[in-house]
């Protein structure tokens, strides 16, 4: 191959959720903190403001990574100002405003990436359109999952042999065909699209279509953890992929940040009140960015944490009237006065700085809904879960996490939600209460999961050090994307 003495020219189209958004602008980083590689991130005002910190700690980034944004257009759906983010939603409508919003993007990013002609494009897998735009610049796309090979390869099955269409009931479980492993489930955990067409599920199946004209596809997961489904998911599709892990773990251990962002840390005091508890005590209860319980929710999870007797560190996204003349009417009497003046835990109210929470020594367990990025910061963390899927592909997660790498216990939530409104039936207290007592309670079992958890930490470490999986990958992707570009400079 001929030497090309200029930079890779790639463009990053991220999602707009935290969740897809954070991985991509943390893999630019990692792209341009490999070298040779000078990164361009398109995206709303809103959302840049959201990572603008994180760029700003890379000691390598020399001006290597420029941000263009695109004005939002609000007006045109009705959409507030400023709400550019699905987090940010506290409706469904608002939800289907934003995205008809991201729909009319799609012709100014075009627009853009024609006059710019990247070498490679990097799209989130919301934007299957990006595709056509790639093919038109004749410049390489990679596929951005924000997830793993266990969930996609589970969805691969349930596609092409639908298995839940010959259950009697919607409780009924069924095996899902070919997998490596004997993976079970019942119709009421899929997706609403697996059991009806619905536009979702039209959207779906035109990102499973662009998989095969991408160039290959980028998982944020890591080889070692599940290697027989990094092998599966590449034999019945016939796609490159490389697994990336967490990328800000790789950005941190590889310490291409000049300091760590310091800001959001002591702004709830969690940390300070986390150096007075003993290791592995405390138990941290969150659930991502957008889930909206039911009040009587929360009161369940009062009753169990306080019948429990382990500290805890609660993130407890409520808005709307959470005070009726000035009492809480969504928690138990007294609740909050109790957990103070006892010091048996922390309520934090809106975002808590959760990366730093779980890489706590005194954290020992973390109620999550199986989100995938919390699910990885977990696993790097080496903090075993307690397993509360809701919605999207949570369900899928929460296998990956009980069944195979057995690192947590379920809640026994069991009911798939279609958004992050939840309307399936609470999790009583007592449910939550033996998941916890089994988690937290020192069995040899709990202790067992521990092992394993801190030994999964350990491989997650490994796999980005030099000679480590995700270290290899990402050199070879950056290796591949080279020579595929400088054979047609
Ligand atoms: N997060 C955080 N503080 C919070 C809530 C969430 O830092 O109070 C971060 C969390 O660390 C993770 C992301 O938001 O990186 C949530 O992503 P995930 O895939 O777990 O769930 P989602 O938000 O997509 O449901």
């Amino acid at each position: 191959m001929e030497k090309v003495d200029r930079k890779l020219n790639i463009f990053f189209l991220p999602h707009f959720s935290t969740s897809h958004l954070i991985p991509m602008v943390d893999t630019a980083r990692l792209f341009v903190a490999h070298g040779g590689v000078a990164a361009t991130i398109v995206t709303t005002p809103h959302n840049a403001r959201l990572f603008q910190d994180s760029l700003d700690c890379d000691s390598e980034s020399r001006g290597d990574i420029k941000v263009h944004t695109v004005k939002m257009p609000s007006a045109e759906v009705g959409l507030p100002q400023g709400i550019e983010n699905i987090g940010q939603c506290s409706t469904p409508q608002m939800i289907g405003q934003l995205f008809k919003a991201i729909a009319l993007l799609q012709k100014p990013i075009e627009q853009l990436i024609r006059e710019n002609r990247p070498d490679c494009i990097v799209s989130d897998m919301f934007f299957p359109w990006s595709v056509e735009i790639a093919e038109e610049i004749n410049a390489p796309r990679i596929l951005f999952y924000p997830s793993n090979a266990f969930y996609h390869s589970v969805s691969h099955s349930l596609n092409l042999h639908a298995p839940h269409d010959k259950v009697q009931s919607d409780t009924e479980t069924f095996l899902i065909p070919y997998l490596p492993d004997q993976i079970e489930m019942t119709r009421s955990q899929l997706q609403d699209h697996l059991k009806t067409k619905t536009l979702y599920g039209q959207l779906i199946n035109m990102i499973k279509d662009t998989e095969l004209r991408s160039y290959g596809i980028i998982f944020t997961s890591f080889q070692g953890l599940e290697p027989a489904y990094v092998d599966y998911f590449k034999k019945v599709r016939g796609i490159r992929s490389w697994h990336l892990g967490l990328p800000s773990h790789f950005i941190d251990r590889n310490k291409y940040r000049k300091e760590k962002n310091s800001v959001l840390t002591e702004q709830h005091g969690v940390l300070s009140w986390l150096e007075t508890q003993k290791p592995n005590s405390v138990l941290y209860i969150c659930f991502g960015s957008m889930i909206r319980f039911p009040d009587a929710q929360f009161s369940e999870i009062a009753l169990a944490l306080e019948a429990s007797g382990h500290p805890f560190v609660w993130v407890v996204r409520k808005e709307g009237k959470a005070k009726e003349n000035g009492v809480e009417n969504w928690l138990p009497e007294g609740f909050e006065e109790r957990v103070k003046e006892n010091n048996s835990g922390m309520v934090i109210r809106g975002w808590a700085p959760q990366v730093q929470i779980l890489n706590h020594p005194a954290i020992g367990g973390f109620v999550t809904h199986c989100g995938w990025n919390s699910v990885l910061e977990s696993i790097v963390a080496g903090v075993p879960l307690i397993t509360w899927p809701m919605f999207a592909e949570q369900f899928y997660n929460e296998n990956l996490i009980t069944r195979i790498l057995k690192i947590g216990v379920e809640v026994g939530s069991g009911v798939w939600n279609p958004g992050f409104e939840i309307t399936s039936p609470v999790v009583g207290s007592d449910k939550i209460l033996k998941a916890v007592n089994r988690l937290m309670g020192g069995s040899g079992e709990a202790e067992e999961i521990r092992r394993r958890a801190k030994e999964l930490a350990e491989m997650a470490d490994r796999s980005v050090e030099e000679g480590g999986s995700t270290y290899t990958d990402l050199k070879a992707l950056i290796e591949e994307i080279t020579e595929v570009v400088f054979q047609k400079d």
